[in-house]
């Protein structure tokens, strides 16, 4: 892959953000855009039942974390 690259990642929640960032730790210059059609992006969709289910009160609890 060469540096100037430009790509659209569509989809937001699990492979979109894992594509986006690989891609930009490969290529640092690269020019990414990722687009969802929905207003969460980067959350657990596997803890979805749980926040449906009353387990916790707050969707925030379904994002990803930075490291530390
Ligand atoms: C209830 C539940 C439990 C799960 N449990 C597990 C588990 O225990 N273990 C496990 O490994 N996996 C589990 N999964 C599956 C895991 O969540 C999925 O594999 C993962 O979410 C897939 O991510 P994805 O980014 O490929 O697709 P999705 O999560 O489907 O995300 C695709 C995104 O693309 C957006 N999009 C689509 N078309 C467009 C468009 N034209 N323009 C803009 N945006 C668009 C959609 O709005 C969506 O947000 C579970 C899923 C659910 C729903």
């Amino acid at each position: 892959m060469k540096d100037g690259i430009r790509v659209v990642i569509i989809g937001g929640v699990a492979c979109g953000p894992k594509a986006a960032s690989r891609l930009k730790r490969l290529v640092p210059n690269a020019d990414v855009t990722m687009i969802e059609r929905d207003c969460l992006v980067s959350y657990g969709a596997c803890g979805l039942p749980h926040y449906v289910g009353d387990v916790f009160p707050d969707v925030v609890v379904l994002y990803s974390k930075e490291r530390k």
